[in-house]
């Protein structure tokens, strides 16, 4: 009998291609959103399918239904829109992950949470693997979506010692891909948004700070493989190739063919400097590790917000 999966979570852009991914693997989903930065028409390829519904509820409240699985990925995840209303961000992370694995308790099903590698806050450590504890500022305005993730982890983890519940907790890294939204305010999204619109892309400081984005498609892998797995985790997972983001701006530029100034622009408060995933656990344990470079990915992506921004 196919397995009924919970997406929370489900129409935004990594949950929206993780529906895809289930439904195409004959399973049932249900798909639970407040549409909050999610939108309908990232799965409305599914509406009317017989083994797909459609809840609209905001995770902070409680819900009753009979699921196996719940891939727990409710939550505002670029800066601009988790900083909207921080303390929003924050209930979402602490009542909304109580309230799954609550649901998951009663219903003895197996939770996974979209953690991330927020949790590591601004690193010491160089690329940061899981047994890294963090640098986070309780404090900042990062701090209702750092802080919400790590007490998220922290609940997942007292659920599976005090019940027995079966969790799975990925800490994901940038992540990017067809379906991000073009205002998100995310760094991929921008600076291919300003390039397709002829505006110069912005280099929030120098733009030698770092990160590591890994391609949608890949990252989805990763996730099914955990929930899969016999492991709890945390487990990293994102693509180890770390990149600047003048030099993310230039591939970007370089890619559209857009003549067009970098301009600098102040730094956000408490921006990490760094960020490298160490993804050995996830290649031991999941035999997993990503398959898209960065100019690969970029190609799929560049070409839907071109199509995005001509409708
Ligand atoms: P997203 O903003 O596109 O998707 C989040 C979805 O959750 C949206 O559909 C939104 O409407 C919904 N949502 C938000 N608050 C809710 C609430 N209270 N109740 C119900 N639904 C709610 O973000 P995303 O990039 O798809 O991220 C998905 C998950 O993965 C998040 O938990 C995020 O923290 C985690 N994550 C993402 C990245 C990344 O680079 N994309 C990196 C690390 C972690
Ligand atoms: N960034 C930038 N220009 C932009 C948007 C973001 O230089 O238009 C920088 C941002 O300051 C950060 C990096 O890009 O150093 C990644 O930002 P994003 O919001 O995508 O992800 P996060 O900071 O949450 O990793």
């Amino acid at each position: 009998m196919a397995l009924c999966n919970l997406v929370t979570g489900g129409a935004g852009f990594l949950g929206s291609h993780l529906v895809d991914r289930l439904m195409e693997a004959g399973e049932e989903v249900i798909c639970l959103d407040n549409y909050f930065t999610g939108r309908k028409q990232n799965i409305a390829q599914w509406i009317g399918h017989s083994r797909f519904e459609l809840i609209r509820h905001d995770v902070t409240e409680p819900i009753r239904l009979e699921v196996d699985r719940i891939w727990h990925l409710a939550c505002p995840a670029s800066p601009v829109h988790y900083q909207f209303n921080p303390i929003k961000t924050a209930k979402t992370s602490f009542l909304g992950t109580y309230n799954m694995l609550g649901l998951a308790r009663r219903v003895g099903a197996r939770l996974l949470l979209a953690s991330t590698s927020e949790v590591y806050g601004d690193p010491e450590v160089h690329p940061q693997p899981e047994s890294y504890h963090g640098s986070v500022s309780t404090t900042g305005i990062r701090s209702c979506y750092d802080e919400g993730k790590r007490i998220a982890e922290t609940l997942c983890f007292d659920y599976r010692r005090m019940h027995d519940t079966e969790v799975r907790v990925a800490r994901i890294f940038n992540t990017y891909g067809p379906r991000m939204l073009a205002d998100d305010g995310r760094v991929v999204s921008n600076f291919i948004v300003q390039a397709l619109q002829g505006r110069p892309l912005t280099l929030y400081g120098d733009g030698h700070q770092s990160r590591s984005f890994c391609y949608v498609d890949d990252l989805i892998e990763g996730v099914i493989r955990l929930m899969d797995a016999d492991a709890t985790g945390p487990v990293n997972l994102g693509n180890p190739a770390e990149c600047s983001i003048r030099v993310l701006a230039e591939l970007v530029r370089d890619l559209i063919q857009a003549d067009l100034p970098l301009t600098s622009q102040p730094s956000p408060e408490d921006d990490p400097l760094q960020r490298q995933p160490a993804i050995d656990l996830a290649r031991q344990t999941l035999a997993w590790e990503p398959k898209v470079s960065l100019a690969e990915g970029l190609g799929p992506t560049i070409d839907y917000f071109r199509a995005a921004l001509d409708s």
